[in-house]
């Protein structure tokens, strides 16, 4: 009995342990596509031609060059044809993104939540890559993604009601924007209609909860720069991948850490 007992769970984890290793396989191969989108969009160029090919030689990349993280590694960080080095930027985005789809289905489990869940780690990496490489969140990805979770949340909004998602839209563009408007252009307007869909996906406490952390991540980042780069106090930073970090984190933590918040303080 117990033994069957045992047998059981082990084969469920099993189960689960698998489904978590090809999520995360299917992140990485992920993560390699949006960086090619990352960089694409905003140059305005096809995110299929041409076909990938290095940014220096223009030689054509075989599968074997398309490997996520592994042709990395195998090349030696070089380019197979001109031995130009390749940013490490490329692997890192292909393992952030396998490790957060395999954290989201660690989280939420075998649910809706964890498809919406991976849609938005696919903007916010896609995002960050634009912001890093050009300092632009291209339009196209944000309304695109604008418009995918209007229509979802209506379906599917297992924490918050529809209205919350909707509320948090709204705030989140108009905190940012009125954060624009007395920082005199200290916020771009691709962080202002970011923060609109950030909001809508979180819902309005978990809204809040984002901007505390990217505004906190965005100050810290500012503060080591400035001690150990000797960065002038204007110095621009793109806000787009504090953003992404603060998301995440709020996705995965934000409840507990609202329950943590009442609890210390209020009780
Ligand atoms: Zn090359």
């Amino acid at each position: 009995m117990i033994l069957s007992c045992l047998l059981k769970s082990n084969f469920k984890r099993g189960i689960m342990d698998t489904t978590l290793f090809f999520i995360f396989l299917y992140g990485l191969i992920s993560g390699s596509f949006f960086n090619v989108v990352g960089l694409r969009i905003p140059k305005k160029e096809s995110i299929i031609h041409p076909p990938s090919h290095c940014p220096n030689c223009n030689n054509r990349l075989r599968v074997r060059d398309l490997v996520p993280v592994l042709s990395y590694i195998i090349n030696r960080r070089k380019c197979r044809f001109c031995k130009q080095p390749i940013s490490s930027i490329y692997p890192i985005m292909e393992l952030i993104t396998g490790a957060l789809f395999a954290s989201a289905y660690h989280f939420f489990g075998f649910t809706w939540e964890t498809l919406m869940t991976i849609l938005f780690i696919s903007l916010l990496v896609i995002i960050t890559v634009s912001d890093l490489a050009y300092r632009i969140i291209p339009d196209r990805i944000v309304f695109l993604f604008l418009g995918l979770f209007l229509v979802l949340r209506f379906f599917i909004h297992p924490n918050e009601t529809y209205a919350s998602h909707l509320i948090g839209m709204v705030l989140g563009f108009g905190i940012f924007l009125l954060i624009a408007i007395v920082s005199r252009g200290g916020m771009g307007g691709g962080d202002i209609k970011l923060m609109a869909v950030v909001g809508l996906f979180l819902g309005y406490p978990l809204l809040f909860v984002t901007i505390l952390l990217s505004t906190f991540f965005g100050a810290f980042y500012g503060i080591l720069l400035i001690v150990f780069k000797g960065a002038g106090r204007k110095a621009e930073i793109p806000f787009g991948p504090f953003i992404a970090l603060a998301s995440v984190v709020s996705v995965f933590y934000g409840y507990a850490m609202i329950n943590w918040y009442w609890q210390t303080f209020y009780y």
